[in-house]
């Protein structure tokens, strides 16, 4: 969006009242959060964090759909899905994938401060008492910290270019799709093997663990943590197990990251796990075959991260939702959550939504 939509137009659209006028009637709306910045941290990659928000952001964001919209609870979502059950005018359901520490450690708490609840998706590492860093934001900092140079991954037959940050963040995102079709334990091993491969040190990355607002920022929840959360008045739904692009595995692997990881979060915090988001959630990453798993597995309904915004059709197993981001002002933020902003944006580009 050019930046008189973000500076002139959303602002004139939400102050006028349309986005909420236009937004009524159109059944729900759900918005993905990914956590929030935590206090202190600094110095990360732009791009990286460019999907959690900061605090003041999160709060006014929730302030003004409690004021012009109804935020409604996980559950009321559950009873609609599987219920049939009505849901309020103007409905918005707050969920935030992949349960890093800091949705414990800084977003709950602003939270429980306005009074709703919002449904976490973790992934079934969380379940374990020592839960490590997503595997794709490891692989992100390890190829940021390589020397530069050119490298060759002789196992995966892929040769790659680490010198400018484009550089760096296109080898990234080809190597993630590439190590979707491997399962988690090989691709810790290709990440150890890199490592030395780059010459880096053992503790490469030991300050995420030992500094407080890294460690809130990167880290994954454990057992505990997740149990925490739940007790705070906060629901939980499956991310999978790992988080790997779900259409790059093959079944057998795309069905045990589906369903493993709904017994062993049930299992963690002793609570129904009804609910699904799809990792990375796009198109190319959910094909109809993982959305038929999430039914297969018994989850009541799935996620995507595109689409959102009231006015969406809502299929069950591929439901729409308004992926937050950390640039977005709070009239953009309006634009999404009302439909405008993707009616009119497939309208530019005549795609269907
Ligand atoms: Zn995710």
């Amino acid at each position: 969006m050019s930046p008189i939509w973000k500076r002139v137009v959303y602002p004139w659209l939400a102050n006028s009242g349309y986005l909420r006028r236009r937004a009524d009637g159109g059944a729900f709306c759900v918005v993905t959060y990914h956590g929030v910045l935590p206090a202190g941290y600094q110095g990360g990659d732009p791009q990286q964090d460019g999907t959690l928000v900061s605090a003041g952001n999160l709060r006014r964001q929730l302030q003004l759909l409690k004021e012009c919209y109804h935020v409604v609870s996980p559950e009321q979502v559950r009873d609609w899905a599987v219920e049939g059950k009505e849901l309020p005018e103007l409905a918005v359901l707050l969920t935030c994938d992949d349960g890093l520490l800091n949705a414990l450690t800084d977003m709950a708490p602003i939270l429980r401060e306005e009074g709703v609840s919002c449904l976490f998706f973790a992934l079934g590492a969380s379940a374990a008492q020592k839960a490590r860093m997503l595997w794709y934001e490891e692989l992100y900092l390890l190829l940021l910290a390589a020397p530069a140079g050119g490298y060759t991954f002789g196992a995966l037959g892929m040769t790659v270019e680490l010198r400018d940050r484009a550089q760096r963040r296109s080898a990234w995102w080809n190597l993630v799709k590439k190590l979707s079709q491997y399962d988690q334990p090989a691709r810790e091993d290709f990440i150890e093997a890199s490592r030395i491969q780059f010459g880096l040190p053992d503790q490469w990355n030991s300050e995420r663990t030992n500094n407080e607002a890294q460690r809130r920022r990167f880290g994954l929840l454990n057992r505990d943590e997740l149990r925490q959360l739940v007790d705070l008045g906060m629901s939980v739904g499956s991310h999978t197990l790992n988080h790997p692009i779900l259409s790059q595995q093959t079944s057998e692997l795309a069905w045990r990251e589906i369903s493993e990881s709904r017994g062993l979060l049930e299992d963690a915090i002793g609570k129904p796990v009804w609910a699904l988001a799809y990792p990375f959630g796009d198109p190319a990453s959910v094909t109809t075959r993982e959305m038929q798993m999430a039914q297969q597995a018994g989850f009541e309904c799935a996620f995507m991260n595109i689409g959102g915004g009231f006015g969406a059709s809502l299929p069950r197993f591929a439901l729409p939702r308004v992926h937050v981001t950390a640039d977005m002002s709070l009239s953009e933020f309006e634009a999404h959550v009302s439909g405008f902003h993707r009616d009119f944006r497939s309208r530019l580009t005549g795609a269907t939504p």
